[in-house]
């Protein structure tokens, strides 16, 4: 089983349009000196099966389509559901004091833990830490696990047992900030810190920090440092799980 990664950016990906700073990762990304980032997407194979995660702009298509929530850079590209069967969270009511994001047409809402099975794969929705309902995704071929999970602050307890009690060989984080970010639990958002003590939790042998701002990108080039195991995924990279 392999995991491609097409877009490891946050919703604004790098460059970042509206980011001026000529200090920035986004001023050497559009130089074409250093990492760009298209909008967070992936695509999972195994034997004859190709599922695509999310519809960000690196947005590559396959038979089959797992959504994490309806926010645009992750389900905005209504094309990509023409003639695919497609699953994601029950957006459910409105809440509170933010837009509500539905969900297109065909998707067919899947419940918390529930899992379905796409052709020679059991995928599993998990539950994650976000202003909308979002659930990240385990998927198996039946020998080895991985996880897609974003977007999210942390990894919400009950996900926590759930992957403890289902390793994964591979797990992909959303990891949006440096460390110390503090509008990160209100955008719901990992910060590198709060994602490195959640893969610990886990029991996490390998991960993916993915849906990478620019602050972040820029901390890295930085020099800023990541424990064994732990590497930043990279657009157009394959990973064997
Ligand atoms: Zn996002
Ligand atoms: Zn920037
Ligand atoms: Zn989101």
């Amino acid at each position: 089983m392999r995991l491609i990664v097409c877009g490891s950016g946050d919703a604004h990906g790098i460059p970042r349009p509206d980011c001026a700073d000529p200090d920035c990762a986004c001023a050497r990304a559009r130089r074409g000196a250093g990492t760009v980032r298209r909008q967070s997407c992936a695509v999972v194979e195994a034997a004859d099966t190709r599922i695509a995660i999310d519809t960000g702009s690196g947005f590559q298509p396959c038979a089959a389509l797992l959504l994490t929530h309806y926010h645009p850079d992750h389900a905005g590209r209504r094309e990509a559901f023409a003639g695919v069967p497609a699953w994601g969270p029950d957006p459910g009511c409105e809440v509170a004091g933010l837009e509500r994001f539905p969900a297109p047409d065909a998707v067919q809402f899947v419940a918390p833990f529930a899992t379905l099975r796409i052709g020679a794969l059991q995928c599993t929705a998990l539950p994650l830490n976000h202003p909308i309902p979002a659930m990240g995704w385990a998927i198996s071929d039946g020998r080895q696990r991985l996880a897609w999970l974003t977007d999210s602050y942390g990894i919400p307890a009950p996900t926590i047992a759930w992957l403890r009690a289902h390793p994964c060989s591979l797990i992909a984080l959303d990891t949006t900030f440096p460390p110390g970010e503090p509008s990160a639990p209100r955008k719901g958002h990992g910060t590198l810190d709060v994602s490195l003590a959640a893969l610990a939790a886990v029991g996490a042998r390998r991960a993916l920090l993915i849906h990478i701002g620019h602050r972040l990108q820029r901390w890295l080039e930085a020099g800023g440092a990541l424990p064994e195991g732990v590497a930043v995924a990279r657009d157009g990279e394959s990973y064997d799980a």
